[in-house]
C-alpha cells in the first residue's frame, strides 16, 4: 500500500517535472523564435538604406565625382541615406531597451500644453511641406501639470505627430487636445484626417516593424518602429494607449497620463 503511494507520488513528480521542462523550452523556443524575427527584421529595415548609400558611392566612383553638380546631388543622397541609417539605429537602441526594462522613467512634474506646443514648433517646416495643419484644440491653452517623463512623453508625441503628417493627406490637419478623464487622468488625443487604418491591421499595429504597407518603397519610410516605442514609453508609465481608425477617413492615437495634484491657479 505504501509503496503504491510512493509509487503514484513518483508519477506526479515525473509528470510535474516533465510539465515544467516542456513550458521551460517551450518558454526557450518563443525566445529564439523572436531573436530571429527580430535579427531577420533589422537586417532588412537595414538593407535599403545601406543599398542606397552604396549606389550613390558606386556612382560618384564611376565618375560622377568629376561632374560638379552630380558629385554635390549623390553626396546629398548618400548623406540622407546616412541619416535613414542612424535614425534607424536610434530607434533599434531605444526598442531594445524599453524591451529589457533597461530604461529608467524619470517622473517629474511638467506643463503637459507647453510639451505639445514645443513639438509643434519642431514639427512645423515637416507638416508645412506637407501643406498640413497643426492645431491644438484649445483657443488661449491653459497649462496642465502632469507627473510623467517628459523627455519619453516627447517621443511619444512626436512618433505620433510625425506619424500623421507621413500617412496624412496634404492639405489635411492633425488636431491635438488633452482633456480630463478622471479625477487624476488626462487623455491626450492625436487626430489625423489621413488615410486611416483598415480593421484588420488595427491589432498588430504597435507590435514592432508592423507596417500596413509592406512594400518599404514610401518614401518617408520610418523604422517601423515608432508605435511599439510608444506603447512601450506608455505602458512602463502605467498608463493606457487607444486607437480608433476608419481607413479612408482618419485616425486616432489616444493615450492617458497621470495629472498632477498641484494645478496653477489661472486669473481671470
Ligand atoms: P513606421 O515607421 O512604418 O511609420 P510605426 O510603428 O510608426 O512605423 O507605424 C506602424 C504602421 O502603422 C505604419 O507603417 C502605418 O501603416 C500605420 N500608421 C501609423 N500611424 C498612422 C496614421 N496616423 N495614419 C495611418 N496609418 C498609420
Amino acid at each position: 500500500r505504501t509503496v503504491t503511494t510512493d509509487m503514484s507520488s513518483l508519477t506526479a513528480e515525473i509528470e510535474k517535472f516533465a510539465k515544467d521542462k516542456k513550458i521551460e523550452i517551450d518558454t526557450l523556443k518563443i525566445r529564439e523564435e523572436y531573436r530571429r524575427d527580430f535579427i531577420g527584421n533589422v537586417s532588412h529595415e537595414l538593407k535599403t538604406p545601406l543599398f542606397t548609400v552604396q549606389g550613390y558611392i558606386l556612382t560618384l566612383l564611376d565618375g560622377a565625382a568629376n561632374d560638379k553638380t552630380l558629385r554635390k546631388k549623390y553626396l546629398q543622397r548618400a548623406s540622407k541615406g546616412v541619416d535613414r541609417l542612424i535614425y534607424i539605429v536610434k530607434d533599434l537602441d531605444l526598442i531594445t531597451k524599453l524591451e529589457v526594462g533597461d530604461l529608467h522613467i524619470e517622473v517629474a512634474e511638467f506643463n503637459i500644453v507647453e510639451l505639445i506646443q514645443s513639438v509643434f514648433d519642431l514639427l512645423e517646416m515637416k507638416a508645412a511641406k506637407k501643406k498640413i495643419t497643426l492645431t491644438f484644440d484649445m483657443k488661449y491653452p491653459e497649462p496642465i501639470m502632469v507627473n510623467a517623463d517628459k523627455e519619453k512623453i516627447q517621443q511619444v508625441i512626436t512618433n505620433l505627430l510625425v506619424n500623421s503628417i507621413k500617412y496624412g493627406h496634404e492639405n489635411g490637419t492633425t488636431e491635438v487636445s488633452v482633456e480630463n478623464l478622471i479625477k487624476n487622468k488626462v487623455i491626450v488625443r492625436v487626430t489625423d484626417n489621413g488615410e486611416g487604418i483598415a480593421k484588420q491591421h488595427i491589432p498588430r499595429l504597435f507590435e514592432r516593424f508592423y507596417r500596413v504597407d509592406k512594400s518599404g518603397s514610401r518614401e518617408e519610410g520610418g523604422s517601423g518602429l515608432g508605435l511599439a516605442i510608444v506603447k512601450h514609453i506608455i505602458e512602463a508609465h502605467n498608463e493606457k494607449i487607444y486607437v480608433e481608425s476608419v481607413l479612408g477617413v482618419g485616425s486616432e492615437f489616444s493615450f492617458t497620463l497621470e495629472k498632477s495634484k498641484s494645478q496653477p491657479v489661472i486669473a481671470k
